[in-house]
């Protein structure tokens, strides 16, 4: 409830102040939504997670006697409460079997060819019909963990990780293939950009052999003058001034 856009590290920081001044729903529902806030300062989207943190204390003493729902439903219909975290509360506080995704989660599971990577819905169902039930629990943790220390989300590179490179070759494929197509892409745009300035380069030869004689004449007297270094400070003096 309170993790999102925020670190675990932060999150871990201002708990204890939290739960030591609303140590159970009666006691955090009796705390204003102001002193909530002040309490979790420090954590993205504080405000709304302040308003949600007191509502559903007060949703807990209201409907369910002070305890923590089991069922997902009843988790989810929470304020602050998605499906993910719902799913943790069921899996980590019940041992109810249940297969949160997070980031790392869908990530490893679409790079390990285990689903389409399309959407978390997905990859929840295909991850819940791989792995036999009694194992959803210890499973997601293990991934987790995984793509925290060996699998990072930014600068993939399965060529110079031993890990698994040998065991998904279709994902590294498309991977290196959308690699090799960005940089085939950035290849094109910078080869056209070279014609460009080469053709605009033809151009002004053309216009300066088109130019009167006179031109031609300053212009050699210009390059003669540029042979000595006062001469080639002028010109560099005078091609900063033509290209602003
Ligand atoms: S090769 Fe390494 S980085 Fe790539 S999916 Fe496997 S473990 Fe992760």
């Amino acid at each position: 409830m309170l993790s999102a856009q925020t670190t675990d590290k932060k999150v871990n920081q201002v708990t204890p102040a939290l739960f030591s001044e609303g140590p159970t729903p009666a006691a955090m529902a009796a705390l204003s939504v102001e002193r909530i806030l002040t309490l979790i300062k420090e954590v993205g989207l504080a405000p709304t997670k302040a308003k949600n943190v007191k509502r559903t204390a007060e949703l807990l003493v209201e409907r369910h006697g002070g305890l923590v729902p089991r069922t997902l439903d009843e988790l989810e219909a929470l304020p602050g409460v998605g499906h993910k975290t719902a799913q943790v509360v069921m899996a980590q506080a019940f041992e109810i079997p249940a297969f949160p995704v997070d980031t790392h989660i869908h990530r490893l599971a679409e790079r390990w060819g285990l689903s389409s990577g399309k959407n978390v819905e997905t990859t929840e169902k295909d991850l819940k019909a791989l792995f036999p039930e009694d194992t959803w629990i210890r499973r997601h943790l293990q991934i987790i963990y995984f793509g925290r220390e060996h699998c990072p989300a930014q600068r993939h590179d399965p060529t110079v990780c031993p890990i698994c490179s040998w065991a998904a070759p279709p994902r590294q494929d498309s991977e290196s293939t959308a690699s090799k197509s960005a940089k085939a892409s950035k290849s094109a745009k910078a080869s056209k950009g070279a014609k460009e300035l080469a053709s605009k380069g033809t151009k002004a030869s053309k216009d300066s052999k088109d130019s009167k004689v006179s031109k031609g004449a300053k212009a050699s007297k210009a390059v003669s003058a540029s042979k000595t270094p006062k001469g080639a400070a002028a010109k560099a003096k005078a091609t900063k001034g033509r290209a602003s």
